[in-house]
């Protein structure tokens, strides 16, 4: 019986360096998934502007997962009608896509994060609170980038000027129902969304399509682990002299890599196609 691989990724310091945002290590594996029909989801916490900009630079055609899951963006006629009925999820028309929403609207993220700054001495900045420069300059992302970046629909990354007081932040965004996990480079909070939920959705919809199918998921922050725990074959890509202390219970099964970024990437993803036998899809 045939298995269907289905692969999916986080960008930032994953399939795309953290620094410079490049993904050319990961080239020649990304060709041979494409080769082998293997659809790759990227699942990040940038905004749907972001990631459309990237998934056409990397000639992707599959759904993606933005906002850490806040919502799921379908191509349209990618799944047919009778599949995605199984999703159980209102799909809702936008742009070239269906898509299903899981996540608050920002607005009332916004809203919190002003509210708890007056009210509480919590010292919390976020992306509605800066200028393009400074977004910029913080990311290193060009400006037309940071642009895209703060067309935020479902999360809001954020920082807090004592980090110590992140406790009370947590505490504070889960007595408003909200959460806050912690991304490569920022804090995000968000509704009750994770990748994880997203993935588990998109699974569903793939059994639909192929039958029986395999995941690959490949991450390097603690906003993955939820995406990594819902896959088959998770994979933790090294990060650049940083050690990441909140990650507690790996899978035993758990693919470390070597190397960082998108060659850390290339050489888990070269791994599994080896050691899994993935054939072609006719
Ligand atoms: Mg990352």
């Amino acid at each position: 019986m045939t298995v269907s691989l289905v692969v999916f990724t986080d960008l930032d310091g994953t399939l795309l360096d953290n620094e410079t945002y490049g993904f050319e290590p990961a080239n020649q594996a990304l060709h041979a998934l494409k080769k082998k029909g293997v659809p790759v989801i990227l699942c990040t916490s940038k905004t749907r502007a972001e990631t459309e900009a990237i998934s056409r630079q990397l000639g992707l055609k599959h759904p993606f997962i933005v906002e850490n899951g806040g919502a799921i963006f379908i191509p349209r006629r990618y799944f047919t009608s009778e599949q995605l009925k199984t999703a159980g999820y209102k799909l809702k028309p936008k742009g070239n896509y269906l898509a299903i929403e899981l996540g608050f609207p920002y607005q009332q993220l916004r809203r919190f994060l002003v509210n708890i700054r007056e009210k509480s001495k919590l010292q919390v900045k976020g992306f509605g609170d800066c200028q393009l420069e400074e977004i910029a300059r913080m990311t290193g992302l060009s400006l037309r980038e940071a642009r895209l970046a703060t067309r935020r629909e479902y999360d809001e990354p954020c920082w807090l000027e004592d980090p110590a007081e992140v406790r009370l932040f947590r505490q504070k965004a889960r007595e408003a129902g909200l959460k806050v996990v912690r991304g490569g480079r920022f804090f995000h909070l968000t509704a009750n969304n994770d990748k994880g939920r997203a993935v588990r959705l998109l699974k569903k919809l793939y059994r639909q399509k192929f039958g029986r199918i395999i995941s690959l998921g490949l991450g390097d922050a603690a906003n993955d682990w939820p995406m990594l725990k819902e896959v088959e074959l998770p994979v933790l890509v090294a990060r650049p002299g940083r050690q990441l202390v909140e990650l507690k219970n790996f899978p035993e099964k758990i693919y470390k890599t070597k190397k960082t970024g998108p060659a850390g990437w290339a050489e888990a993803v070269n791994y599994w196609l080896k050691a899994a036998q993935i054939e072609e899809r006719s």
